[in-house]
């Protein structure tokens, strides 16, 4: 069977997890997850990193820093997934889903003026794919709103905006480190704080509310709640395995590129003899490989691919059923379509791309998808 997605290991993982073990402190904060932050602030230049236990979490920390109250609204995407919105239906703000573009998930920012009102108080983007949105006209619509921006960077490690980093355009960055994901620790993720104002409340959130790290900083005396919080950093095991992973980025993203082009190469070649559309590139967005996908025509054809592959003992995946339609948001939803979302949820199925993927796999994939687009 050739899988969807395998985790990756460098091989320096177990040596790290030892090294923490040893040093007698495991819990979180320590010297393993300073050298992560350290890692992302020196290689993006991003102005404060707190590693936590999954991009669910670092999204639910966007949200208590952005003070959001029961009825404040909040856009974005409605392809995306549930942790997405979910981390601002905690705080009780109403979700206001905007389509995708025709051309490509990532949300389509045309739409935005016509969605804000004097309740709107974020639009959170998604970098589908790792693909960037258009950050310079998201940004300028926001500014002029008085609009926070998060960016969903789940997929976005490595990818750039006209030579930004993603993940730290808006004024916060949200990153998964779940295994699907390029760089991995089993369950992870990170904020990125890019607004100052933002970064010393950050900290005490991080730490369930308290100024336990101004505390071990020696800037205090004692420690104690001070605001609200939770306990959203990681071990410094999980950050152990995470720093193996960081300290092969460049390697990893070079094969996972190197993958993302055989399949790019081989089905521009025939696009006009295959019932499919290849994933959306632009100039300005860098590409990381997070995934490659294909669009099919249809629902039908999407399945019949899916049992085809599966014929072929060849794993692959679909996602994002549209929030607005989902059984907990649908009567919430203010009944707009959403066609380019529900398109992209129909016809959108994602190949098996990892580290280990080997040619003669992928060339096995290749075989069976142009034999059944034809
Ligand atoms: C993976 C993913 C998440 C969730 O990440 P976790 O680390 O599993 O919480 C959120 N948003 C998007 C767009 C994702 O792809």
């Amino acid at each position: 069977m050739i899988p969807f997605n395998k985790q990756h290991l460098t091989g320096k993982e177990i040596q790290y997890i030892e090294e923490a073990v040893h040093s007698g402190k495991i819990a979180g904060n320590g010297s393993f997850t300073e050298k992560c932050h350290n890692f992302f602030e020196k290689k993006y230049g991003f102005k404060k990193c707190f590693l936590t236990t999954s991009c669910t979490d670092a999204l639910e920390m966007t949200a208590i820093l952005m003070d959001l109250k029961q009825g404040d609204e909040v856009i974005m995407p409605s392809y995306t997934f549930v942790s997405t919105a979910n981390a601002f239906v905690l705080r009780g703000a109403k979700i206001v889903f905007v389509d995708s573009c025709p051309n490509n998930p990532n949300l389509d920012y045309t739409l935005l003026e016509g969605l804000i009102n004097s309740k709107t108080k974020a639009i959170v983007v998604v970098h589908y794919a790792g693909l960037a949105c258009d950050m310079d006209a998201i940004m300028s619509i926001a500014d002029k709103h008085k609009l926070f921006v998060v960016e969903d960077a789940a997929q976005a490690v490595d990818s750039y905006y006209k030579g930004k980093p993603l993940g730290g355009i808006g004024h916060f960055g949200t990153f998964s480190f779940h295994e699907t994901k390029n760089v991995s620790c089993g369950e992870g993720g990170m904020l990125v704080v890019n607004d100052e104002k933002f970064c010393s409340r950050a900290e005490i959130i991080w730490e369930k509310g308290t100024n336990r790290t101004a505390f071990f900083r020696g800037e205090i005396d004692e420690y104690g709640w001070v605001d609200i919080g939770s306990s959203f950093l990681p071990s410094e095991i999980t950050a152990a395995f995470l720093l193996a992973q960081l300290e092969s980025l460049d390697k990893i993203q070079d094969v996972r590129k190197r993958i993302w082009t055989n399949y790019y190469d081989e089905f521009e070649n025939m696009e006009e003899d295959l019932d499919v559309r290849l994933p959306f590139t632009t100039n300005y967005a860098t590409n990381n490989a997070q995934m490659f996908y294909l669009i099919c025509s249809s629902k039908e054809k999407r399945l019949g691919l899916i049992s085809a592959l599966k014929k072929e003992r060849i794993a692959s995946a679909f996602h994002y059923l549209p929030l607005h339609k989902s059984p907990f948001y649908q009567k919430k939803h203010d009944g707009r379509n959403l066609p380019n979302c529900e398109n992209f949820s129909n016809c959108l199925i994602r190949l098996p791309l990892y580290f280990s993927l080997s040619i003669d796999d992928q060339l096995k994939i290749i075989e069976v998808v142009k034999s059944y687009v034809k």
